[in-house]
Protein backbone atom coordinates (compact mmCIF):
# COMPACT_ATOMS: atom_id res chain seq x y z
CA UNK A 1 0.00 0.00 0.00
CA UNK A 2 2.10 2.94 -1.30
CA UNK A 3 1.18 6.24 0.35
CA UNK A 4 0.97 9.53 -1.57
CA UNK A 5 1.69 13.15 0.01
CA UNK A 6 1.21 16.77 -1.36
CA UNK A 7 4.20 19.27 -0.36
CA UNK A 8 4.78 22.20 -1.52
CA UNK A 9 7.41 22.54 -4.54
CA UNK A 10 8.63 26.29 -3.73
CA UNK A 11 7.61 29.43 -1.39
CA UNK A 12 7.87 30.00 2.08
CA UNK A 13 6.75 26.38 3.08
CA UNK A 14 8.95 24.56 0.91
CA UNK A 15 12.47 23.95 2.87
CA UNK A 16 11.13 23.50 6.45
CA UNK A 17 8.93 20.99 5.31
CA UNK A 18 11.80 18.96 3.50
CA UNK A 19 13.63 19.24 6.57
CA UNK A 20 11.01 17.96 8.94
CA UNK A 21 10.40 15.24 6.48
CA UNK A 22 14.71 14.46 6.37
CA UNK A 23 15.20 14.76 10.04
CA UNK A 24 12.36 12.69 10.82
CA UNK A 25 13.58 9.66 9.01
CA UNK A 26 12.35 10.08 5.31
CA UNK A 27 15.04 9.43 2.72
CA UNK A 28 14.01 12.07 -0.15
CA UNK A 29 17.11 11.42 -1.87
CA UNK A 30 19.92 13.57 -3.26
CA UNK A 31 17.89 15.41 -5.70
CA UNK A 32 14.69 15.93 -4.28
CA UNK A 33 14.92 19.76 -5.24
CA UNK A 34 14.64 19.40 -8.90
CA UNK A 35 12.01 16.90 -8.93
CA UNK A 36 8.15 17.33 -8.59
CA UNK A 37 7.49 14.08 -7.54
CA UNK A 38 9.82 11.60 -5.94
CA UNK A 39 9.66 7.77 -4.17
CA UNK A 40 10.85 7.81 -0.56
CA UNK A 41 13.79 5.06 -0.50
CA UNK A 42 12.88 3.90 2.67
CA UNK A 43 9.40 3.93 3.20
CA UNK A 44 6.47 2.85 0.66
CA UNK A 45 5.78 6.45 -0.03
CA UNK A 46 5.28 8.92 -3.10
CA UNK A 47 6.04 12.76 -2.35
CA UNK A 48 4.68 15.01 -5.14
CA UNK A 49 5.70 18.78 -5.16
CA UNK A 50 3.16 20.97 -5.96
CA UNK A 51 2.11 24.56 -4.97
CA UNK A 52 0.83 25.04 -1.50
CA UNK A 53 -2.64 26.59 -3.10
CA UNK A 54 -2.90 23.33 -4.62
CA UNK A 55 -2.24 20.95 -1.81
CA UNK A 56 -5.90 20.73 -1.00
CA UNK A 57 -7.17 20.50 -4.31
CA UNK A 58 -5.19 17.28 -4.11
CA UNK A 59 -5.84 15.91 -1.46
CA UNK A 60 -9.71 16.87 -1.73
CA UNK A 61 -10.04 14.39 -5.18
CA UNK A 62 -8.18 11.51 -3.54
CA UNK A 63 -4.54 12.03 -6.05
CA UNK A 64 -2.75 12.31 -2.72
CA UNK A 65 -3.61 10.78 1.05
CA UNK A 66 -2.36 13.70 2.92
CA UNK A 67 -0.51 16.91 2.92
CA UNK A 68 1.76 19.40 4.04
CA UNK A 69 0.55 23.46 3.21
CA UNK A 70 -1.06 26.33 5.39
CA UNK A 71 -3.80 26.41 7.16
CA UNK A 72 -5.13 29.67 5.32
CA UNK A 73 -5.10 27.40 2.29
CA UNK A 74 -7.13 24.48 3.46
CA UNK A 75 -9.80 27.23 4.84
CA UNK A 76 -9.86 29.02 1.36
CA UNK A 77 -10.33 25.31 -0.26
CA UNK A 78 -13.75 25.36 1.53
CA UNK A 79 -13.03 21.51 2.17
CA UNK A 80 -13.76 19.29 4.86
CA UNK A 81 -10.56 18.41 6.01
CA UNK A 82 -8.91 16.93 9.15
CA UNK A 83 -5.70 18.64 10.61
CA UNK A 84 -3.77 15.87 11.81
CA UNK A 85 -1.04 17.89 13.16
CA UNK A 86 0.30 21.70 13.37
CA UNK A 87 3.60 21.92 12.79
CA UNK A 88 4.53 25.19 14.19
CA UNK A 89 6.18 27.41 11.45
CA UNK A 90 4.69 29.51 8.52
CA UNK A 91 2.37 31.58 11.18
CA UNK A 92 0.67 34.15 9.65
CA UNK A 93 -2.58 35.89 9.44
CA UNK A 94 -5.23 36.73 6.55
CA UNK A 95 -5.84 40.50 7.36
CA UNK A 96 -8.22 43.10 6.62
CA UNK A 97 -5.97 46.10 5.77
CA UNK A 98 -6.59 49.69 4.33
CA UNK A 99 -4.62 52.58 3.38
CA UNK A 100 -3.75 54.45 6.24
CA UNK A 101 -4.60 57.72 4.54
CA UNK A 102 -8.00 57.07 4.50
CA UNK A 103 -8.21 56.91 8.63
CA UNK A 104 -10.37 53.85 8.88
CA UNK A 105 -10.21 52.48 12.66
CA UNK A 106 -12.55 49.62 12.01
CA UNK A 107 -13.87 47.18 9.94
CA UNK A 108 -17.24 48.86 10.19
CA UNK A 109 -15.99 52.05 9.12
CA UNK A 110 -15.55 50.38 5.90
CA UNK A 111 -18.27 51.23 2.98
CA UNK A 112 -20.66 49.21 1.35
CA UNK A 113 -19.29 49.39 -2.31
CA UNK A 114 -15.34 49.51 -1.33
CA UNK A 115 -13.04 47.53 -3.65
CA UNK A 116 -11.35 44.57 -1.82
CA UNK A 117 -7.93 42.90 -3.50
CA UNK A 118 -7.49 39.22 -2.38
CA UNK A 119 -6.09 36.04 -3.37
CA UNK A 120 -8.03 34.48 -0.85
CA UNK A 121 -11.99 35.55 -2.49
CA UNK A 122 -13.73 32.65 -0.82
CA UNK A 123 -12.43 33.68 2.53
CA UNK A 124 -13.01 37.44 2.04
CA UNK A 125 -16.27 36.80 0.49
CA UNK A 126 -17.71 35.07 3.68
CA UNK A 127 -15.82 37.40 6.03
CA UNK A 128 -17.56 40.73 4.19
CA UNK A 129 -20.93 38.45 4.13
CA UNK A 130 -20.75 38.03 7.96
CA UNK A 131 -19.91 41.42 9.38
CA UNK A 132 -22.84 42.67 6.60
CA UNK A 133 -21.00 44.85 4.19
CA UNK A 134 -21.36 44.88 0.24
CA UNK A 135 -18.07 44.82 -1.50
CA UNK A 136 -16.61 44.08 -4.81
CA UNK A 137 -13.87 41.52 -4.38
CA UNK A 138 -11.24 41.78 -6.61
CA UNK A 139 -9.07 38.28 -7.38
CA UNK A 140 -5.56 39.13 -7.56
CA UNK A 141 -2.46 36.31 -7.54
CA UNK A 142 -0.20 38.30 -4.99
CA UNK A 143 1.21 41.97 -4.57
CA UNK A 144 -2.09 42.67 -2.99
CA UNK A 145 -0.39 45.35 -1.25
CA UNK A 146 0.02 47.64 -4.14
CA UNK A 147 -3.27 47.35 -5.63
CA UNK A 148 -5.23 50.54 -3.62
CA UNK A 149 -2.22 52.22 -5.22
CA UNK A 150 -2.57 51.36 -8.79
CA UNK A 151 -6.58 52.49 -7.95
CA UNK A 152 -6.91 48.82 -8.46
CA UNK A 153 -8.88 48.17 -5.11
CA UNK A 154 -9.64 50.91 -2.23
CA UNK A 155 -8.33 48.19 0.55
CA UNK A 156 -6.79 44.35 0.71
CA UNK A 157 -7.33 41.16 2.21
CA UNK A 158 -3.78 39.65 2.43
CA UNK A 159 -1.52 37.50 4.77
CA UNK A 160 0.72 39.10 6.75
CA UNK A 161 2.92 37.65 9.45
CA UNK A 162 5.81 40.52 11.14
CA UNK A 163 3.13 43.70 9.59
CA UNK A 164 6.29 45.00 8.30
CA UNK A 165 5.50 45.18 4.26
CA UNK A 166 1.96 46.09 5.41
CA UNK A 167 3.82 49.54 6.89
CA UNK A 168 6.11 50.02 4.45
CA UNK A 169 3.17 50.14 2.19
CA UNK A 170 1.20 52.19 4.66
CA UNK A 171 -1.54 49.66 4.86
CA UNK A 172 -2.93 49.30 8.59
CA UNK A 173 -4.13 46.36 9.57
CA UNK A 174 -8.10 46.72 10.61
CA UNK A 175 -9.10 43.07 11.12
CA UNK A 176 -8.05 39.68 11.29
CA UNK A 177 -9.75 37.05 9.60
CA UNK A 178 -8.05 33.63 9.75
CA UNK A 179 -4.87 32.86 11.97
CA UNK A 180 -2.72 30.23 10.10
CA UNK A 181 0.72 28.05 9.87
CA UNK A 182 1.68 25.28 8.09
CA UNK A 183 -0.54 22.05 9.45
CA UNK A 184 -0.40 18.18 8.23
CA UNK A 185 -4.07 17.91 6.68
CA UNK A 186 -6.20 14.54 5.14
CA UNK A 187 -9.30 14.25 3.90
CA UNK A 188 -10.96 10.49 4.54
CA UNK A 189 -8.77 7.70 4.54
CA UNK A 190 -9.54 3.99 4.93
CA UNK A 191 -8.03 2.42 8.04
CA UNK A 192 -4.57 1.18 7.10
CA UNK A 193 -3.96 3.84 5.53
CA UNK A 194 -4.68 6.65 8.62
CA UNK A 195 -2.22 4.26 10.51
CA UNK A 196 0.59 4.93 8.06
CA UNK A 197 -0.33 8.44 7.99
CA UNK A 198 -0.60 8.66 11.71
CA UNK A 199 3.43 6.93 12.10
CA UNK A 200 4.77 9.68 9.81
CA UNK A 201 3.27 12.29 11.84
CA UNK A 202 4.29 10.70 14.81
CA UNK A 203 7.60 11.16 13.46
CA UNK A 204 7.22 14.59 12.51
CA UNK A 205 5.87 15.77 15.87
CA UNK A 206 8.76 13.93 17.48
CA UNK A 207 11.31 16.33 15.42
CA UNK A 208 9.25 19.29 15.88
CA UNK A 209 9.53 18.44 20.21
CA UNK A 210 13.12 17.27 20.22
CA UNK A 211 13.98 20.70 18.70
CA UNK A 212 12.85 22.42 21.77
CA UNK A 213 14.73 20.37 24.14
CA UNK A 214 18.42 19.86 24.50
CA UNK A 215 20.28 17.02 26.37
CA UNK A 216 22.43 17.94 29.43
CA UNK A 217 24.83 16.11 31.18
CA UNK A 218 27.10 16.84 33.96
CA UNK A 219 28.63 15.65 37.11
CA UNK A 220 27.74 16.72 40.48
CA UNK A 221 27.90 16.63 44.41
CA UNK A 222 25.70 13.85 45.88
CA UNK A 223 24.84 15.79 48.80
CA UNK A 224 23.74 18.66 46.60
CA UNK A 225 21.57 16.10 44.63
CA UNK A 226 18.32 17.10 45.90
CA UNK A 227 19.18 20.82 44.94
CA UNK A 228 20.06 19.84 41.27
CA UNK A 229 16.62 17.33 40.93
CA UNK A 230 14.98 20.40 41.79
CA UNK A 231 17.13 22.68 39.44
CA UNK A 232 16.41 20.31 36.39
CA UNK A 233 13.72 17.89 37.14
CA UNK A 234 13.89 17.20 33.22
CA UNK A 235 10.84 15.21 31.56
CA UNK A 236 10.48 12.43 34.31
CA UNK A 237 13.41 13.62 36.91
CA UNK A 238 17.32 13.36 36.03
CA UNK A 239 18.97 10.00 35.28
CA UNK A 240 21.02 9.78 37.78
CA UNK A 241 24.81 7.06 37.50
CA UNK A 242 27.25 6.22 39.52
CA UNK A 243 31.04 7.75 38.65
CA UNK A 244 33.36 4.80 38.67
CA UNK A 245 35.97 5.82 41.74
CA UNK A 246 33.85 8.63 42.87
CA UNK A 247 31.14 8.20 46.10
CA UNK A 248 31.13 11.52 46.72
CA UNK A 249 30.23 12.56 42.96
CA UNK A 250 27.14 11.23 40.66
CA UNK A 251 27.02 11.75 36.65
CA UNK A 252 23.18 13.33 35.90
CA UNK A 253 21.35 12.97 32.41
CA UNK A 254 18.14 14.97 31.95
CA UNK A 255 16.04 16.29 28.99
CA UNK A 256 15.38 20.24 29.66
CA UNK A 257 14.05 22.56 27.54
CA UNK A 258 16.10 25.20 25.68
CA UNK A 259 14.97 28.18 27.35
CA UNK A 260 15.77 26.91 30.27
CA UNK A 261 19.54 26.04 29.43
CA UNK A 262 20.83 29.20 30.65
CA UNK A 263 19.58 29.16 34.20
CA UNK A 264 19.95 25.56 34.72
CA UNK A 265 23.80 25.90 34.02
CA UNK A 266 24.49 28.34 35.92
CA UNK A 267 22.17 26.48 39.01
CA UNK A 268 24.23 23.44 38.07
CA UNK A 269 27.43 25.43 38.49
CA UNK A 270 26.54 27.15 42.14
CA UNK A 271 25.73 23.78 42.83
CA UNK A 272 29.02 22.38 42.40
CA UNK A 273 28.17 21.05 38.95
CA UNK A 274 31.37 19.99 36.90
CA UNK A 275 31.95 18.75 32.91
CA UNK A 276 28.46 20.18 31.98
CA UNK A 277 28.01 18.84 28.68
CA UNK A 278 24.80 20.16 26.75
CA UNK A 279 24.33 18.07 23.41
CA UNK A 280 21.02 18.51 20.79
CA UNK A 281 18.54 15.30 20.27
CA UNK A 282 17.65 14.53 17.04
CA UNK A 283 14.13 12.78 17.94
CA UNK A 284 11.85 12.91 21.03
CA UNK A 285 9.13 10.13 21.49
CA UNK A 286 6.97 11.15 24.46
P1 LIG B 1 4.06 30.54 -1.06
O1 LIG B 1 3.06 31.40 -1.77
O2 LIG B 1 4.32 29.25 -1.76
O3 LIG B 1 5.27 31.25 -0.60
O4 LIG B 1 3.35 30.02 0.30
C1 LIG B 1 2.43 30.79 0.90
C2 LIG B 1 2.09 30.18 2.20
O5 LIG B 1 3.07 30.52 3.14
C3 LIG B 1 0.80 30.78 2.68
O6 LIG B 1 -0.32 30.05 2.23
C4 LIG B 1 0.96 30.79 4.16
O7 LIG B 1 0.49 29.58 4.70
C5 LIG B 1 2.47 30.88 4.38
N1 LIG B 1 2.92 32.21 4.82
C6 LIG B 1 3.48 32.48 6.01
N2 LIG B 1 3.73 33.78 6.15
C7 LIG B 1 3.33 34.38 5.02
C8 LIG B 1 3.33 35.73 4.56
N3 LIG B 1 3.78 36.74 5.29
N4 LIG B 1 2.87 35.97 3.32
C9 LIG B 1 2.44 34.96 2.55
N5 LIG B 1 2.41 33.67 2.94
C10 LIG B 1 2.83 33.37 4.17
Amino acid sequence: MTLRMAIPNKGRLNERTVELLMKSGLDLGEDWGRRLYISVKNQDLEVVFVRAQDVPELINTGAVDFGITGWDQVAESGYKMQKLLDLEFGYCRLSVAVPENLGMKSPAEIPDGCKVATSFPKLTKSYFERIGKKVKIIQVSGAAEIMPYMGVSDIIVDLVSSGSTLKMNRLIELDVIVKSQAVAVCGKLEAEKKEAVTDILDSIRSVIEAEKKIYLMADVPVKNLKAVEKACPGIEGPTIMNIAGRDDMVAIHVVINKCDVFDSVNKLKKLGGKGILILPINRLVA
